[in-house]
């Protein structure tokens, strides 16, 4: 169903007003509990208007990932060193155009919202999967989640596993984050009305002072924490027009844009709207990143031991946003998760080149020159770990299509309102907007697009700079303005 890309209009204030707070928390997500209990924490009166019957939100369909590092305690338990500004490398070294105020206040304060996150009843396991895989299977609290040990980040950056996963099995985490931050919201005695959309910001003047919704008002400083825009394909096409036709939504229906149209109302500027991840990861099992991947030419273009969401952005970015994955039978396994189709298998690879329609001994050429280095653990044209690297020449040879529309490719959108950071709305001057904070999938923070994204970067940031936005909104109505 089309929701339209319509900006509602900016409202002026009521005669009275149907409630009050010092801070109103659009939205009872992951980011929308952050910023209510860091302000309710630094004192303020806080209301949460939620458009749906219960909190949770995309955050609690997710994984339970937070991307975290510097030394926390799962980090230093299992034996993995980090530092801030090894964090900070990685996090530069992947953003297209790296925010380094909100990178670096993320980086140096991680292990401290570690701390916070465990503070408010979360629990991560101090222990490691070593494995490569999407998901953890068990309860291990530390995995790989990123790019880190692939070429060139590795070069760039003193790699350090960081996704950290919440205390319970497989991809279950999101409704556990989402089941404790609510409990916390409740022991503050947070209020919350339910089942009520915001659909129009209050101004007076150029000052955010309040939000309508159908039947109501509440005056108070606002902090936008509404989601994404995922469910909204009307945005998709203004936005992300290229990843909108290829890919299936994963959200949930109220991931609709609204709460950054009225941020928009406001005259908010947004930024890394094209932004989105997306994946149809081949693996697990593991054996299947001994497979090249190669477009319709033939040619390899990706280290296949990226993030299965680094790939997935490559493959888009080819010609015809055509790509196969290669093997030969000593790595021939089924994928996991059901995405990526398995098209046949041939006896000599001139017979697959020819049956893939590519041209003449290009796949033949780049085959050879593969396994003349990847005898010696080598990948000198991508630089894909030597784990990873071995000859490919037991026939026959199978071919996977990752091609968006034969595999199915999943995704959820990154770009936002643009915000400070401590996530005050600004306008495009780089002005702020009074009265109007923005942080989780609304706003645009650290994670700018699918070959950037690690898993964990939206938990982590959502909390993270939702907890900026409620805690500097509560300072800002307790001096007063
Ligand atoms: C299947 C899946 C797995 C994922 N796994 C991970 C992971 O492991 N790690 C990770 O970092 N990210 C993951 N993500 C992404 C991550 O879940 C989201 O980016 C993140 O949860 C967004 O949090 P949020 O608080 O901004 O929004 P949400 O959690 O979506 O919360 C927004 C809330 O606002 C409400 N709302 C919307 N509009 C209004 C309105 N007008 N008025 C009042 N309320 C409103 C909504 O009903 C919703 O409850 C995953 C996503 C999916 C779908």
């Amino acid at each position: 169903m089309a929701v339209g890309t319509e900006v509602p209009q900016l409202v002026s204030s009521p005669r009275w007003w149907d409630d009050a707070a010092d801070v109103l928390v659009v939205g009872f997500g992951i980011a929308g509990a952050c910023a209510a209990i860091s302000a309710a924490e630094a004192g303020a009166e806080v209301l949460i208007l939620e458009r749906t019957g219960a909190a949770g939100g995309a955050s609690a369909l997710s994984a339970g990932h937070f991307y975290l590092g510097g030394g926390t305690p799962v980090q230093q338990a299992t034996g993995h060193a980090d530092s801030v500004d090894a964090m900070r490398d990685y996090l530069t070294a992947v953003s297209p155009e790296p925010d380094h105020v909100k990178i670096d206040a993320y980086c140096a304060g991680s292990v401290a919202h570690f701390t916070w996150l465990e503070a408010q009843g979360l629990t991560f396991e101090r222990s490691f999967y070593p494995g490569k895989a999407v998901v953890q299977p068990g309860t291990e609290g530390l995995m790989w989640t990123g790019n880190e040990k692939v070429s060139p980040y590795l070069e760039q950056a003193r790699p350090a596993p960081r996704g950290h996963k919440v205390n319970v099995p497989a991809e279950r985490g999101g409704n556990e984050v989402m089941r404790v931050l609510a409990a916390r919201v409740r022991e503050l005695g947070i209020r919350v009305r339910y089942e009520t959309k915001v659909d129009h910001l209050v101004a007076d003047g150029d000052r955010v002072v309040g939000v309508s919704w159908p039947g109501g008002t509440a005056s108070g400083a606002v902090v936008l924490a509404a989601g994404g825009y995922v469910m909204n394909p009307d945005m998709l096409a203004a936005y992300t027009s290229r990843l909108a036709s290829h890919f299936v939504p994963l959200g949930v229906p109220s991931d609709d844009g609204l709460g950054i149209r009225l941020g928009q109302s406001a005259g908010a500027a947004t930024a890394h709207m094209a932004g989105a991840f997306l994946t149809a990861s081949f693996y697990p099992p593991a054996v299947l990143l001994h497979g090249i991947i190669v477009n319709k030419a033939g040619r390899r273009f990706v280290a296949e031991d990226s993030y299965h969401g680094r790939t997935a952005g490559e493959v888009v970015a080819q010609p015809d946003s055509t790509a196969y994955l290669i093997v030969d039978s000593e790595h021939m396994a089924w994928p996991e998760l059901p995405m990526v189709k398995f098209i046949d298998g041939w006896e000599t690879v001139a017979l697959m080149e020819a049956a893939l329609d590519m041209p003449v001994g290009a796949l033949q050429e780049t085959l050879a020159n593969y396994n003349v280095a990847a005898a010696d653990e080598h990948d000198p044209e991508l630089g894909k770990h030597p784990d990873w690297v071995t000859p490919l020449t037991q026939g026959p040879w199978g071919a996977f299509d990752l091609t968006p529309g034969t595999a199915t490719y999943v995704g959820f959108t990154l770009g936002g309102l643009s915000t400070s950071v401590d996530g005050e709305v600004l306008r495009a001057d780089g002005s702020t907007i009074e009265g109007l904070y923005a942080a989780g999938a609304c706003a645009s923070n650290i994670a700018q697009d699918t070959g950037g994204y690690s898993s964990g970067t939206c938990l982590g940031e959502g909390s993270f700079f939702g907890r900026s936005a409620g805690a500097h909104a509560a300072l800002r109505r307790q001096e007063g303005d």
